[in-house]
């Protein structure tokens, strides 16, 4: 899906001075696809954030969202949507919707978004903001993730936005096969890095992009 700036007409916010910031901070970071950077000037982040903290919304820092959880850092979403971008993907999985912002940044490039949350208060509130922004290629489920939606696979790409101990073979099947691409962080002793996987038939491509600090992946719902 190309992007549609007459959606978001009436916000008022792609003039918005401090996301122009955020965008300039982006760029200065390495991030250098136009669109992923277009889409992250677009989406309003200051809507997925309690209104309290709401002026924080465009600092280049992850913030609370409720239940223990954070909306990640934007330079991480940035990177890991510039990660899957590469391959075109069409139909991507998400698994942590958190906020729906991650999955609202998507929505803008791709033609289905697919996004599982296992703390229904999220889940509930994240599809409140989709509809409240006239986002409508978002499905999104109060599940665990961790058996992802294999009624609707193959997935193009997915994107795990919780720290993963390893990554469930049930999602790497519903990958594609034809550069499917899946990036999560993964914890190793005690650390977290943002690793990518590229399936190609019956083989993996694996690649590390640095170090990164999400909040775990859990099992079962909440
Ligand atoms: N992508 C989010 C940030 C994610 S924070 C955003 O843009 O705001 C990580 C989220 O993953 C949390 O909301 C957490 O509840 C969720 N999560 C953790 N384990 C999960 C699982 N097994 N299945 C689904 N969601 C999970």
């Amino acid at each position: 899906m190309s992007i549609d700036f007459k959606k978001f007409s009436g916000t008022g916010m792609t003039s918005d001075s401090s996301r122009e910031k955020l965008i300039l901070i982006l760029k200065g970071e390495g991030i250098k696809n136009s669109k992923v950077l277009r889409s992250m000037q677009l989406i309003p982040r200051h809507i997925f954030v309690d209104e309290a903290i709401s002026s924080k919304a465009y600092d280049n820092t992850a913030l609370p969202i409720g239940k223990s959880q954070t909306i990640s850092h934007p330079m991480i979403v940035a990177k890991m949507t510039e990660i899957i971008m590469a391959y075109e993907p069409r139909r991507v999985l998400e698994i942590g919707t958190g906020s729906g912002y991650q999955a609202s940044i998507l929505s803008l490039l791709v033609d289905k978004v697919y996004t599982i949350e296992r703390i229904e208060y999220l889940h509930n509130k994240s599809k409140k903001i989709f509809q409240k922004i006239g986002i409508k290629n978002i499905y999104s489920k109060y599940a665990d993730g961790n058996t992802g939606w294999p009624q609707k696979a193959p997935f193009d790409a997915i994107i795990i936005t919780a720290g993963a101990t390893h990554i469930p073979d049930v999602l790497l099947d519903q990958l594609s096969s034809n550069n499917g691409i899946l990036v999560s962080p993964i914890e190793s002793n005690g650390k977290q890095y943002l690793k990518s996987i590229v399936k190609s038939q019956d083989k993996y491509n694996e690649k590390i992009h640095g170090k990164v600090n999400f909040v775990p992946l859990l099992g079962g719902v909440s």
